[in-house]
Parts: C-alpha cells; sequence; structure tokens
C-alpha cells in the first residue's frame, strides 16, 4: 500500500503519531506543500506569512528533509495549494492512503474537506499530533469545553487524561515512493534572509529545550521572570518549534516532568507547564469557535475597513503614539519576536489606545510573528480585545504603568528605537 502522508505543522521525527500512522503503509511518499497563497496579501494588506516564519519554516523543512534521508526516505515540495497538490501526489503515486495532522482552525478543515471530496476512493485519516491530549481523552465533550482557561485547567488536573508517553523516532520508514519528478523546488528555490536567533527544524528545537532545561537551568526562575518585556533566557523562546510542530508539546511536558524527578520541581517548573496548557486551550477552543475565532461580535462575518488600516500602519510609527508601542513594532517587524508582556501590551494598546479593530493587530502579528500559531494568535487577542475567552471582558495594560514597572531605565526602548 502506498500512502502519501501530507506535512503541515508536524515537521519532526520525534512523537509524531501522523508519521507513525502513515508509516504502516509499505511505500510512504512525505509531502509538504508551499501555498502560493501564503504569499498573497490578504484583505488587511499583510500576507499571512512574514520573512521570518519564511525562512524559519524553509530551515525546518531542509532539516527534515535530511532527517528523513538519514532513515532512507525522502521529501517531497509542492508549490500549489493543497486542494491541488495533495490529489496530485496521489493520484501521480495511486496512493490508497492519506495521512495528515488534524488542523486547529476553519481554514485549514475547509482545505481537508475538498482534499477528502475529490479522493473518494482513498482513505484519509487525521490524526492528532499538536496538542498534548486527544480529543476523546478530555473530560467534557468539545461542545463542552469550558469557558474560561481556568475552568478548563481545573478540568484538566482534576479529571483529565494526564502526560502522555511521547513516541520515539522511529527506527526504520517504509521505502519512499518512487521519483517521478513530483517536488518542485528547483522550480521556486528560496529566497530570502535566514538571519535570526531562531534557526528551524527539530535538531535545533531539542538543542534549544535542552539548553533551557538542563545546561542553564532557567525553568528554575521562570514564574519571575517570564513578564521581562526582552530577555533571552526569561522565557523557554519554544514558541517557533511547538508552532511549526518541530518540537511536540508532549515532549516539552515529559522533559519537565523528568527534570523534575530529576533536579527539582517548585512553581516555576509548574508555571511552564502551566503556560502550556494555555497552548492547550486555545487549541481547543479555536476548533470549538470554528469561524468565530476570526469575528468581532460587533462586526459579524464583515472584513475590516481599509481605511482603518492604513491608519493603523500611521500609527504605529507615528511619534506621539506611546513609546513602547513604537518600540514594540521595531521588535516585532526586525526580530519576529516579542516576549508575552509585550504581545499583552501591544494588543492592548492597539484596541484601547489606538481604538482599532483588534482583528488588524492580529494579522499585522500573523504576518510577522515567527512562533505564528493560528489559535494561539486569535484566540489571545479575542482574549485582550474582550470578544473571547475572558470572563472579565477584555484586559487594559495601562502603558505608563507598564512603561514604568517594566522598563524604568528606558533600556528596551532605548534598544529597540536607538533613541535615550
Ligand atoms: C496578542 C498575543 C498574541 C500571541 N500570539 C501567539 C502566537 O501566534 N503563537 C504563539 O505560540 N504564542 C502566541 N502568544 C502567546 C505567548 O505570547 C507566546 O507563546 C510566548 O510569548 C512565546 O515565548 P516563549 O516560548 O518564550 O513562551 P514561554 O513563556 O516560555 O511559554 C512556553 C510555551 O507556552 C505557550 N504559551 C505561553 N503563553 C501562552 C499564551 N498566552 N497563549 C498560548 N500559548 C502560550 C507557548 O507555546 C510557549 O512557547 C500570543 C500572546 C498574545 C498576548
Amino acid at each position: 500500500m502506498t500512502t502519501v502522508y501530507w506535512l503541515t505543522r508536524d515537521l519532526r521525527l520525534d512523537d509524531n503519531p501522523a508519521l507513525y500512522e502513515a508509516s504502516k503503509a509499505s511505500t510512504l511518499a512525505c509531502v509538504f506543500i508551499i501555498d502560493p497563497r501564503w504569499f498573497e496579501p490578504g484583505s488587511y494588506g499583510w500576507s499571512p506569512m512574514g520573512p521570518h516564519r519564511w525562512a524559519f519554516t524553509w530551515q525546518s523543512l531542509m532539516a527534515l528533509e535530511a532527517s528523513l534521508q538519514a532513515l532512507g526516505q525522502r521529501l517531497i515540495v509542492r508549490w500549489q495549494t493543497p486542494e491541488d497538490g495533495i490529489p496530485e501526489v496521489v493520484r501521480a503515486l495511486g496512493a490508497e492512503r492519506v495521512v495528515a495532522s488534524r488542523p486547529t482552525a476553519v481554514d485549514e478543515s475547509r482545505q481537508w474537506q475538498l482534499i477528502t471530496a475529490s479522493l473518494p476512493d482513498v482513505q484519509c485519516d487525521l490524526v492528532e499530533t499538536l496538542t498534548l491530549f486527544d480529543e476523546a481523552d478530555l473530560p467534557f465533550e468539545l461542545e463542552a469545553l469550558p469557558t474560561t482557561f481556568s475552568a478548563f485547567r481545573r478540568a484538566i488536573e482534576k479529571s483529565g487524561p494526564g502526560p502522555v508517553n511521547p513516541l520515539m523516532i522511529p527506527a526504520s520508514l517504509p521505502a519512499p515512493a518512487p521519483d517521478l519528478s513530483l517536488d518542485q523546488r528547483l522550480q521556486r528555490p528560496f529566497s530570502g534572509s535566514m538571519a535570526s536567533r531562531f534557526v528551524g527544524g527539530e535538531a535545533c528545537g531539542v538543542k534549544h529545550l535542552a539548553g533551557y532545561l538542563w545546561e542553564d537551568r532557567s525553568i528554575l526562575t521562570y514564574k519571575e521572570t517570564r513578564n521581562a518585556l526582552d530577555d533571552w533566557s526569561a522565557s523557554s523562546k519554544l514558541s517557533p518549534w511547538l508552532a511549526s510542530g518541530a518540537l511536540s508539546a508532549r515532549r516539552v511536558v515529559a522533559q519537565i516532568g523528568q527534570f523534575e524527578w530529576d533536579v527539582t520541581r517548585n512553581e516555576s517548573t509548574y508555571w511552564l507547564y502551566f503556560e502550556l496548557l494555555w497552548r492547550e486551550y486555545f487549541q481547543w477552543y479555536s476548533r470549538y469557535r470554528g469561524s468565530l475565532l476570526f469575528n468581532s461580535p460587533e462586526h459579524p462575518g464583515q472584513p475590516v475597513s481599509l481605511i482603518g488600516v492604513s491608519d493603523f500602519k500611521r500609527w504605529l510609527v507615528d511619534p506621539t503614539t506611546h513609546i513602547l508601542v513604537r518600540a514594540g513594532r521595531a521588535q516585532l517587524e526586525n526580530t519576529g519576536y516579542l516576549s508575552n508582556r509585550m504581545r499583552q501590551i501591544l494588543a492592548s494598546a492597539c484596541v484601547y489606545d489606538g481604538q482599532f479593530d483588534w482583528r488588524i493587530g492580529a494579522a499585522w502579528f500573523e504576518h510577522f510573528l515567527v512562533d505564528y500559531d493560528v489559535a494561539s494568535n486569535y484566540g489571545n487577542w479575542q482574549y485582550i480585545a474582550g470578544v473571547g475567552a475572558d470572563p472579565r471582558g477584555g484586559r487594559v495594560f495601562k502603558l505608563d504603568k507598564q512603561l514604568s514597572q517594566f522598563d524604568p531605565e528606558g533600556a528596551y526602548c532605548q534598544r529597540w528605537l536607538g533613541q535615550p
């Protein structure tokens, strides 16, 4: 049996249940689709895929290819929409099965529906690879997802499944499908800048995790440091690898558990797990909300006005705009990363100080973030704007207070704006 494994946000061999499932075939084709729509400007002017995530994704693909080759496999990269690309590969190879990771957001779910509809005689299976838990193991039905994170966490900690043992890297893989020149990389080689502190790929993610936990032991003070505006070791910086699937969240949790067993357990070690539960909550929240994840209750189903978008872009750089906003913009656009505190500050400033539709800010983040994750990004923006999972109806961060609390000497603003 020939199986096509469509890789999406699961760019790893370790703890990869989709790869495990696909490997039951006798012949396997591992396919990654680069969708040209990622690079087209969306309704708000920014393309979904910005320069930082694109470079990171490309590095992740090259690393994955090397890992697959070490097991006698290969990676087929196509420049096409998935709705066209996957059926084309399936037909060219006469494949009988397609395996992919279960998507979290509505667009990706629709793509999967189109693919399965165009392959009525092919077995199409989705496998959970992004989350800590399987839907069947949640202590509630998805339709009854708790409306707040706290209730979700309590339910998981009281009667959830507990940490799941991650799968090991497979010792071998099925033979690769015949090379029918399906790979399109030579037709459109990578173009973009690679200079970043975050380097894509599973090996770099594993190394980074080991450094944070075992070498630097920065996890021991995570709870006290995590709110810093901009300090490399203040938080784990695992997000780009988690978002691309180069690292499995279950592996990170297993490593935290191992650290607690071998070294010590304290509030900080628990808090890193706690934050991974936030991530988990937003993954399920995104599935539960469907298209509502992208909607504003005041403007249901309506796109943002383009005047709002150009005003927003002007506001970001206007010298009268608060210095923290301008500094945060510079960091985000230049590096692709912001601390959680700076993301909260910028989101709050956009919604409450600038009075912009939160969806403009969310689209801006989507383009520039190296660690963009649809559920975490849109879920957090809704949370701050008070239109999502927030019982308190929005979160306002007073800019002057944040500045005096988190950047009293002005070091952050100076670093990113280059002025005293
Ligand atoms: C407006 C806004 C937009 C955001 N957009 C994204 C996004 O697109 N992608 C993304 O991964 N995170 C997003 N976050 C969450 C959070 O800011 C980042 O995960 C975190 O800053 C990444 O740095 P870290 O890996 O050092 O995090 P750490 O503090 O070390 O946390 C460890 C991991 O827990 C998860 N996590 C932590 N906080 C959150 C949170 N509030 N929500 C969901 N997951 C969390 C992440 O996977 C993170 O890597 C957003 C937050 C806000 C306020």
